[in-house]
């Protein structure tokens, strides 16, 4: 049997990031079905950090995370992770209302004229559009990068990955969880489950409550753009009901249904129908013939019933962490999520408030209900 003072399920940005804090302090081993790190739901983002995306809970995340990219980028280098690209949010004439619910307690969004936004991204078309804004500060994530340097990081202090490594079991005796999984047996006295879309079914392994993690299926195409020279240079267009969102990559154009089907967790794919509806969505707004789809695919962004993460000690059994449900935004708040899930886990002050505290812990759902 293989033992560690602490043992993270899942080699995703959440399960590696919180790691490689774990391991500055302690013996720490990360186990990973898949044969590689990353595979599923971390390697098919968008790769957009927008300070704005997300509730209010997400939101000052982000902000707490922002800082925290910076210091990395001071270690390694300016524009290693972060490039600048904006934001541009869309409304046609029946997406007003979501469009002022998004400018609430938004930072760093300016409105612009309709104008400005033909020159931000002179494919739209002038006749649909009925307001804009952009946030001219969100950028492209490099999260090979960013996942590299935490394996990176994570190894040098001395942490172990298991890939190839499903977990079977988890029994809890004598102060630590044993640990059943396809490659042999573990354990150790902290769990940190970091499963993703299977969130749900690890902590039921563990007999845990489910805290009712929904995974929800997003795709995207990756089209040729024949009609526009220099789109590299568009900002991320996306329209204020979240129908639709389009972002350049390499010379090609990355266009999303921004779809968000409930599904159960697996290797997900796109569906063909639904790419064609989010294309003709998309074309609603955008003077940009479709002809053919050059690649495509589909992710899980797993979330809570409240939409918040959900990170922290289970009530329900020793030594067992949540980190789970980071949404469409794992891959922007992993710095911070790292973070303040080491604090707890190694017992040191979190550097997040109280009510942020609260916002996330796991015991949110299982007190529902209770009276005073
Ligand atoms: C299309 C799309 C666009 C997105 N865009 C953005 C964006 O622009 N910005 C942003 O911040 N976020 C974005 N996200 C969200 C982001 O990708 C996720 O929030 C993040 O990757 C979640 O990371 P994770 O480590 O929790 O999950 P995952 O990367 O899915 O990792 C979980 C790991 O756990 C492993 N695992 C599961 N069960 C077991 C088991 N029983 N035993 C062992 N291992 C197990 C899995 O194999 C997996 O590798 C997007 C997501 C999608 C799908």
């Amino acid at each position: 049997m293989k033992a560690a003072d602490i043992i993270v399920i899942g080699a995703g940005m959440a399960g590696i990031s919180t790691a490689s804090r774990l391991a500055e302090q302690a013996e720490v081993m990360v186990l990973e079905a898949e044969s590689q790190p990353g595979y599923h739901s971390t390697s098919r983002s968008a790769a957009m950090f927008i300070l704005n995306y997300g509730n209010q809970v997400l939101r000052e995340l982000n902000q707490h995370s922002k800082c925290l990219y910076d210091e990395l980028e001071q270690d390694l280098g300016k524009g290693s992770l972060l490039n600048v690209r904006g934001d541009l949010m869309v409304a046609g004439a029946d997406e007003i209302e979501q469009f002022n619910h998004y400018l609430a307690n938004s930072t760093g969004l300016d409105v612009i004229n309709i104008d400005e936004a033909l020159q931000l991204c002179p494919a739209l078309r002038k006749d649909k559009v009925h307001k804009a804004a952009i946030e001219r500060g969100a950028a492209d994530i490099d999260v090979d990068t960013l996942l590299q340097h935490y394996i990176r990081s994570f190894k040098e202090n001395n942490g172990q990955i298991e890939y190839n490594c499903r977990i079977k079991s988890l029994t809890y005796k004598n102060n630590r969880w044993l640990i059943t999984t396809s490659s042999g047996l573990y354990s150790a006295s902290t769990v940190v489950n970091a499963a993703g879309a299977w969130a749900d079914q690890v902590g039921a392994l563990a007999g845990l409550d489910p805290v009712g993690l929904i995974p929800k299926r997003r795709s995207a195409a990756l089209i040729k753009v024949s009609e526009h020279e220099s789109i590299d240079n568009w900002p991320l267009v996306l329209s204020a009901s979240e129908s639709w969102y389009a972002k350049p990559q390499s010379g090609l154009l990355i266009v999303s249904p921004a779809d968000e089907d409930p599904v159960q967790p697996h290797d997900a794919w796109p569906e063909d129908l639904v790419l064609a509806e989010g294309i003709d969505r998309f074309q609603q707004f955008m003077n940009i013939e479709v002809n053919r789809i050059e690649n495509s695919w589909a992710g899980l962004r797993t979330f809570a019933p409240d939409k918040n993460p959900v990170v922290g000690f289970s009530s329900q059994a020793q030594g067992f962490f949540w980190l789970a449900g980071q949404g469409g935004y794992g891959i922007q708040t992993a710095p911070v999520l790292a973070q303040f899930s080491a604090d707890l886990i190694l017992n040191h002050a979190p550097k997040i408030s109280d009510i942020l505290i609260r916002a996330l812990s796991p015991d949110r759902f299982i007190n529902q209900g209770a009276t005073g």
